[in-house]
């Protein structure tokens, strides 16, 4: 299959360019004038042609509905992990069909806004029972639907009644982690490091038993407090630290140098009004970034955002369009440790979209409302319904 267009096939920025597709996968990118010749060929027009885009971070397990807590927050409210359990009960009372129609939902909601990768994490559970049933849910989803998933096992997502930080995190590192292991059920494991959650201690005993169980490894960092998380991820070779809203500069120092991205999601800083991530300061220390949605039951419910979170890294946390877009693309599969998706270059999968916009400034221009017109995985086109 050959591809062309006349207008940008962006971040890279060529026009006129063309692709060649051969197994699901990118063969060749070049001019037009260069292309293969190809019985079945596609023209874009002047379509802005981008990768499938790479949502590295999201949490779509659960039930129930917390605008309420939202709206009370904007009054004064201060976030606690108590809205995280109310979710918690929610989601328990739910049964499989439930929690699969929603995250089903969910995740096609992110397909039709342009998202081919999304990261998918459990953390509404916090049982044993709980947390493997989540996880399986997801994975049963993931059959049904066109995206690729990448599962996250978070069942250091809060603290649950009735016991202390400490003993849930040698629950989770001792007990839960093997067994998720076992069954092959998560790629990686995620902690909510942060002051009231997870201290530094029990995020580094459930990080190494994921090294333990083979799994990688992602924290929530530096969300409301400077605890030094991105230093302790950093530490483990995590994959990636994602939050980052109360990074200083030694923080940022010590990411830019190493390989862990540096995940920023704007979405959610700014419906809990918090501190902007120091995008710019890690970029300019050469820190890899990656722009994720952070859609969630408490606070950034948005699945089908990322082109808005794309707008918003280029408008409210300083970095160009450009920057943007590749945070939210390869800077997505860096977060993942994927390197055959989120960029058009030969040997990558052909997951790409078409948008009904000319010019990928159109994600900062008209925030949130760029649309995808086509899109394909694995060169195979997706039908967009509704
Ligand atoms: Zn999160």
């Amino acid at each position: 299959m050959l591809l062309t267009g006349t207008g940008r096939l962006a971040p890279a920025g060529l026009s006129p360019w063309a692709i060649v597709v051969r197994d699901g996968r990118i063969a060749w990118v070049g001019d037009p004038a260069d292309a293969p010749p190809d019985a079945e060929r596609i023209d874009l027009g002047h379509a802005l042609v981008t990768p499938g885009l790479v949502d590295s971070h999201t949490h779509p397990v659960f039930a129930g509905d917390r605008s309420d807590e939202a709206a009370a927050r904007l009054e004064g409210a201060p976030y606690t992990e108590g809205g995280i359990l109310r979710t918690v009960r929610e989601t328990r009372a739910a049964d499989d069909a439930t929690l699969e129609r929603l995250v089903e939902a969910r995740l096609r909601a992110a397909l039709a806004a342009g998202t081919t990768t999304v990261e998918c994490k459990s953390g509404y559970g916090l049982s044993l029972d709980e947390e493997l049933r989540h996880l399986r849910i997801i994975g049963r989803v993931a059959g049904r639907v066109p995206l690729r998933v990448v599962r996250t096992f978070l069942g250091a997502h809060a603290v649950p009644p009735g016991t202390s930080a400490a003993e849930h995190a040698a629950h989770v590192a001792d007990d839960m982690i093997p067994a998720v292991g076992r069954e092959g059920l998560a790629d990686f494991v995620d902690v909510f490091a942060d002051d009231g959650f997870f201290d530094l201690d029990a995020a580094e005993r459930i990080g190494r038993a994921a090294a333990a169980a083979g799994l990688g490894l992602r924290l929530h960092a530096e969300q409301l407090t400077r605890t030094g998380a991105a230093e302790l991820g950093v530490r483990l070779g995590a994959a990636s630290v994602d939050h980052l809203e109360q990074l200083d500069e030694a923080g940022v120092r010590a990411v830019a140098a190493s390989s862990t991205v540096a995940t920023l999601l704007p979405a959610p800083a700014i419906v809990l009004r918090d501190r902007l991530p120091p995008a710019r300061a890690l970029l300019e220390a050469g820190a890899s970034v990656a722009l994720a949605s952070d859609a969630n039951a408490g606070t950034f419910g948005g699945f089908g955002a990322m082109p808005l979170v794309i707008g918003l890294g280029a408008t409210l946390l300083g970095m160009t369009v450009v920057e943007a877009l590749t945070a939210a693309t390869s800077g997505g599969a860096a977060a993942l440790r994927r390197d055959d998706v989120g960029a058009l270059r030969p040997g990558t999968a052909a997951d790409l979209v078409a948008w009904d916009a000319e010019h990928e400034g159109a994600f900062a221009l008209r925030l949130g409302s760029v649309r995808p017109s086509r899109v394909w995985i694995s060169g195979e086109e997706i039908g967009l319904s509704g």
